[in-house]
């Protein structure tokens, strides 16, 4: 992060420019339309958005664009370099029956904005992205947000934030059958670069917290497993959470404190406490983790990082060997090193940690994260550092673009 990285001007990330050329490539014009939006990461807050919480992700600089232009076909074309198999359906009749499996993230909102009014009618499109699919960065997201902003530059209008974000957290859950929270959605939406994002849970709102200073930076690790039993153990999570409230005797986790929890812990069973003992500690560590970003105290925001991991880990257990062995030899570098905390981010047993370090030493701490790592488990992980950066824009096009075609 530099001081000038901290303006919410948005650069052009270099994928809209790939996305443009693929597109003049496969249909021989230029793209009137070039959408961004980006994947994100949760540096804390987990398994809290289904509870009443706040989460504090931000914004990655890795995008998914998608260029487009009208056409006279009737049909939406769309290729992405990212996968084999195109999308080809009548522009009139916007399903997902019979198309490639990615189609739900691109038909979905395309469906749902064409439900409110927004018709994108005949178009050839190309979806290029460089946010990695299935680390917990939410491609899925970006591949959204960036459809549905799309939709809006076409037909000239704009959803507000948050609006937006729900459409397309919809379209994940009806066309793609993902039971998802908003957090991914309203990152890669209403981010801004240099700021994490206090999100709300509860009520929807959020703030935008300033995170710009030059010398921190965030490390992904991606630990290249993902184990099976994930979705099983998400939906007993979430069920095991509901019986620790209801035994609890209050309307939310946001009413409750560790020492409510304790007077009440007699109706509870061994597991429901631990789940709930992580969900309101993971509550208040999430609004200190603002506090200390608000304070550039990247010490106290590392503590609470690593502990928000332990709870996930033996509280919550939603952890693995590789995430927390990833963790231990961050730990292990330390402040001394450059590293002021670190947990594993997203749904777990697998995926990616976030680890919050000194900027001045992110290419020695990844180097030597990546021998470590590979040497204890024989796997190659994958890593990269990021800033805070923009929610979905428009590159090219808006209300020009759509005159221009009509
Ligand atoms: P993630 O954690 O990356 O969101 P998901 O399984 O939720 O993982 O979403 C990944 C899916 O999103 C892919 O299988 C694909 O259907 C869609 N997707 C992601 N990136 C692209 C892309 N570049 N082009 C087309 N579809 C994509
Ligand atoms: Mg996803």
């Amino acid at each position: 992060m530099t001081p000038s990285q901290s303006s919410s001007e948005p650069e052009i990330p270099s994928v809209a420019n790939a996305a443009g050329l693929l597109f003049a490539e496969q249909y021989g014009k230029e793209p009137s339309w070039i959408a961004l939006a980006p994947g994100r990461v949760n540096l804390i807050g987990e398994h809290i958005d289904y509870n009443d919480g706040f989460v504090l992700p931000m914004a990655i600089d890795r995008y998914t664009a998608i260029a487009a232009s009208r056409s006279d076909s009737g049909h939406l074309r769309i290729v992405s370099r990212e996968m084999s198999e195109p999308i080809d359906v009548p522009a009139t009749a916007i399903r997902c029956k019979g198309q490639p499996d990615w189609s739900a993230y691109v038909l979905g909102p395309l469906a749902l904005c064409a439900q409110r009014g927004l018709e994108v009618g005949s178009l050839d499109a190309v979806v290029a992205s460089d946010v990695p699919t299935g680390s917990g960065l939410s491609s899925s997201a970006s591949v959204e947000v960036a459809t549905a902003t799309l939709a809006e530059a076409i037909c000239g209008t704009q959803f507000e934030l948050m609006e937006k974000a729900k459409l397309c957290q919809m379209a994940e859950h009806r066309y793609a059958k993902v039971p998802c929270g908003i957090m991914d959605q309203a990152t890669s939406t209403a981010a801004i670069r240099g700021h994490a994002l206090l999100l709300d849970c509860r009520s929807g709102s959020y703030q935008q917290v300033p995170f710009s200073d030059p010398d921190v930076a965030i490390l992904i690790a991606n630990t290249n497993v993902r184990h099976a039993l994930a979705d099983g153990q998400y939906a007993q999570r979430r069920s095991e959470c509901s019986s620790a409230l209801l035994k609890s005797g209050a309307d939310s986790f946001r009413d409750l404190t560790t020492a409510d929890l304790e007077k009440g812990s007699g109706q509870m069973d061994p597991v429901e406490w631990r789940r709930a003992r992580h969900v309101v500690g993971e509550i208040a560590r999430t609004l200190a983790a603002a506090e200390a970003m608000r304070a550039c105290d990247w010490n106290a925001l590392g503590t609470l990082m690593y502990e928000s991991h332990h709870s996930l880990r033996n509280d919550f257990e939603v952890s693995c060997d590789e995430l927390d062995a990833m963790v231990a030899l961050a730990e292990k570098i330390g402040p001394a090193g450059g590293v002021y905390g670190s947990r594993m981010t997203g749904g777990g047993f697998g995926g990616s940690t976030v680890t919050l370090i000194a900027a001045n030493r992110a290419d020695a701490i990844r180097e030597r994260l990546e021998s470590e790592y590979r040497q204890k488990t024989d796997i190659e992980p994958t890593l990269f550092t990021t800033r805070p950066a923009a929610g979905s824009f428009l590159a090219r096009g808006g209300a020009e673009g759509n005159k221009s075609e009509t």
